[in-house]
């Protein structure tokens, strides 16, 4: 055993042994992946530094008591928040009009017009951007990835303010009418640890709307989509496990939906008495599908990796389009990534940097006519039909299918 070797080995995390939403031991592994990157959304400059990312193992464990699912191996710090990362969706006309009418309908049906907003992890800051813009609300916004200076300028950013830091409660000392956390709970692994210290943090009589976004982990169990289960995503809720959860911190959960195709799980919920919230028990079938995700995901990868073998030898050019935690996912999986000709990215701020973890070059629509795809295969299926006229638009023939 080299050096290396034996430090890697010393920093192998004991499995985490209790559910991190309820304290249950009643665990049961469901699902394992070893060496993946552990930052699939970082930028790195060259294709030498996006094979050297870090790597780390994912073993997801099932709370037989609350149905929560969630890497056990997870080793906290390991993932990279920082400004290199790089996950907006903004880019996307589909995705900036799913956002656009959220804010609408959030700030119609909460009245949501010059209040005070605070968005836990708020990315670029592109949606309390939306409701500074439409509601004139005054908001602040945490996450370590903001660029405060990205928004500067843009109307309505006059009453957004970004604070490029880890939550920490002292941060947002304030009476607010809005907790807004969109595709972060999914990122952290204490869970109730950190809805009791949000809940804490509401002033004593107020009634804030609390908005919670994360993904759909029904869809995933249910469509074996292993392109959404990687590293950073160390937690996975279900309607019935969400609600668990935000009812062991002291909230009161108010409506849950599935949005975005299903990919989306949202929660409204706020403090005080509320009507108990009527959702159907998914126990059951959260534990059926889990018990047979590994088996369906094993299948799923070996069809992709036929179907891209099959292109390949035909002399098609096979490309990616999506550059994020999916495609990372997906070129991890594969037992030839190499086959894959290009991974295409609409977003100008990924473009010409490398993939983590297989160093593929990251290129953009006005490469389409040089690379010429035969084969595109859409990381995320909502994007189709705009990746559809971005190829038409180039005057180019490709076979589409998606994830
Ligand atoms: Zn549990």
């Amino acid at each position: 055993m080299n050096v290396a070797a034996s430090v890697e080995a010393t920093n192998t995390p004991a499995l985490i042994g209790s559910c991190p939403s309820c304290g249950s031991a009643a665990l049961t592994g469901i699902y394992a992946q070893d060496d993946i990157p552990v930052s699939s959304c970082l930028l790195f400059d060259n294709a030498q530094a996006a094979l050297q990312v870090d790597r780390g193992d994912i073993r997801l464990s099932h709370c037989e008591d609350c149905g929560f699912i969630f890497n056990a191996a997870i080793r906290q710090g390991a993932s990279e928040y920082s400004e290199r990362y790089e996950e907006t969706q903004g880019f996307s006309p589909t995705f900036s009009s799913f956002h656009t009418a959220l804010a609408k309908e959030l700030i119609e049906r909460h009245e949501l017009r010059g209040r005070e907003v605070l968005e836990i992890g708020c990315g670029k800051g592109e949606f309390l951007l939306l409701l500074s813009q439409l509601g004139e609300n005054r908001c602040t916004g945490i996450d370590p990835s903001a660029h405060p200076h990205r928004i500067a300028g843009i109307e309505g950013a006059e009453r957004v303010k970004l604070v490029p830091e880890f939550f920490a409660p002292e941060l947002a000392q304030k009476q607010f009418d809005a907790i807004i956390c969109k595709m972060t709970l999914e990122h952290i692994v204490p869970t109730l640890d950190f809805l009791r210290v949000v809940r804490a943090g509401i002033v004593e009589g107020s009634r804030p709307l609390v908005f919670f976004q994360i993904p759909n982990a029904l869809r995933i169990l249910s469509d074996a989509a292993y392109e959404d289960i990687y590293y950073e995503h160390c937690s996975y809720f279900t309607a019935g496990s969400l609600v668990r959860l935000f009812e062991n911190a002291g909230f009161a959960p108010l409506r849950v939906l599935h949005q975005y195709d299903d990919q989306y799980l949202t929660i409204e919920a706020t403090v005080g008495n509320a009507p108990p919230l009527d959702i159907a028990d998914d126990r059951a079938e959260v534990a059926r599908l889990a018990g047979s995700l590994a088996k369906r995901v094993a299948a799923k990868q070996a069809d992709w990796a036929a179907r891209i073998d099959a292109a390949v030898k035909t002399g098609r050019k096979v490309a990616l389009w999506g550059s994020g935690s999916k495609a990372v996912s997906f070129l991890a999986a594969l037992p030839d990534p190499a086959k894959i000709e290009a991974v295409f990215d609409i977003n100008p701020n990924r473009q010409g940097h490398s993939m983590p973890g297989t160093g593929h070059h990251i290129v953009g629509p006005k490469d389409l006519t040089s690379i010429c795809p035969d084969l595109v295969i859409v990381m995320n299926a909502v994007y189709r039909d705009e990746i559809a006229r971005e190829l038409i638009d180039a005057g180019i023939e490709a076979e589409i299918v998606a994830l």
